[in-house]
């Protein structure tokens, strides 16, 4: 039964959904064609070939659609479920209807509001109008041509009575569907906003806004995962604190808008010095880490000697021809298994203050704590 639906409608969702509709309309015309028999042989009316016709032209009209929407080709358009299109023609097999059904005609009006309310899933409030319209003409022309040929049945006074109920009745419907319409939109307008206020709140939420790089939050969540891929996997991973070097004399000579630009400054060249894999991010203030996932020790150490080079190589430009140089301190620990991320964490908080201590711009690692300065 899936298999065959599957068959029916494909597996695209909005493809699903437009043919799940068109089968609708399908399905209703099916049953129209034999109503419509139905009242032509009660009123013992010989109109066969034309009723045939009818049947031939409705059913195979609603089955060029449905092909045209299957095989992809309605995706040119605007509207690839072809709405309009289905109306019209469902409005132009119902009134044809009208002008066979004889007697039993005024089963066609519900069928006509059933035709119009297809429309409001979809319909633009100018569509609903002009097919309104679109009906009120061509079953006034129905009632009109019905009232010449076959007055007897037709009584033209009836066909007025008619006419003037559809100019009714199909304003009011098109009202709805063009208040549909707007509802629609607006609903589909703030879903819009939502998405964008979503996507903002996540990035405030993650992101330092200073340097762009992932804030502590953000980093704290990484760090979690990390632990918990390495539990699972047995690999090793790598954690640094950085703290940038008497940067309170940054602020001092040149200014607290200069200190942000050496922040900036210093998030961007030490991206570029790590790996794609690897993640630094803003800790706080002047302090930074970096997370190397399923690193060791020694290329974790190769990174940061890079790292620290090319931050010490740095010149940042603080305006009125100044230029700012930098040096990081840096506490570089692996993560030993069993311990908890807050203890890996202050392990490397205690060899960056070793750095620190042993005169800056270099890294204090375990296995030896007076690594660098020279590298
Ligand atoms: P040390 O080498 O011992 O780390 O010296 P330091 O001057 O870097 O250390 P300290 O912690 O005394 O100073 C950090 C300074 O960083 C103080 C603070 O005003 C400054 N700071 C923190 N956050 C920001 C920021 O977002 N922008 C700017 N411009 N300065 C900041
Ligand atoms: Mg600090
Ligand atoms: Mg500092």
């Amino acid at each position: 039964m899936h298999r065959l639906l599957d068959l029916w409608l494909g597996i695209e969702p909005a493809q699903r959904l437009r043919l799940r509709q068109t089968s609708l309309a399908m399905a209703l015309m099916g049953l129209c064609a034999p109503l419509l028999h139905y009242a032509v042989s009660v009123a013992h009316d010989p109109r066969g070939p034309l009723l045939w016709a009818w049947t031939a032209a409705s059913l195979g009209g609603m089955a060029l659609v449905y092909a045209a929407i299957r095989s992809g080709w309605s995706r040119r358009f605007a509207d690839p479920s072809l709405t309009s299109l289905q109306i019209a023609f469902a409005i132009t097999s119902g009134a044809a209807g009208y002008a066979l059904a004889g007697p039993m005609r005024g089963a066609v009006f519900p069928v006509l509001t059933l035709v119009l309310m297809f429309g409001m899933f979809q319909l633009r409030a100018r569509s609903a109008y002009a097919l309104s319209l679109f009906a009120l003409t061509l079953f006034g022309l129905a009632m009109a041509a019905m009232a010449w040929l076959r007055p007897a049945v037709y009584v033209p006074a009836v066909e007025f009575g008619h006419f003037l109920m559809l100019a009714c009745m199909l304003p009011a419907v098109a009202v709805l569907t063009a208040r549909l319409s707007r509802i629609r939109h607006r609903l589909s307008q703030q879903r819009e906003e939502l998405a964008r206020a979503l996507a903002q709140l996540q990035a405030i939420a993650t992101r330092d806004e200073l340097t762009g790089l992932p804030n502590r939050r953000q980093m704290q969540a990484l760090m979690d995962q990390e632990l918990l891929r390495s539990r699972r996997h047995g690999h090793d991973f790598c954690i640094a604190l950085l703290d940038l070097d008497h940067f309170k004399r940054v602020n001092d000579l040149h200014g607290h808008a200069a200190g942000d630009a050496v922040l900036r400054a210093f998030a961007q060249a030490g991206q570029a010095a790590l790996r794609a894999t690897d993640v630094l991010a803003r800790w706080g203030g002047e302090e930074f880490i970096v997370l190397m996932p399923d690193t060791a020790m020694p290329p974790a150490l190769a990174g940061m000697q890079r790292l620290r080079q090319q931050v010490a190589a740095l010149r940042v430009d603080v305006g009125g021809g100044e230029a700012v140089a930098i040096t990081v301190s840096i506490g570089l620990t692996g993560h030993h298994p069993g311990d908890t991320l807050a203890q890996t964490l202050q392990r490397a908080d205690q060899l960056l203050y070793q750095a620190k201590h042993q005169g800056r711009d270099r890294i204090g690692t375990e296995a030896s704590a007076d690594i660098d300065g020279l590298a």
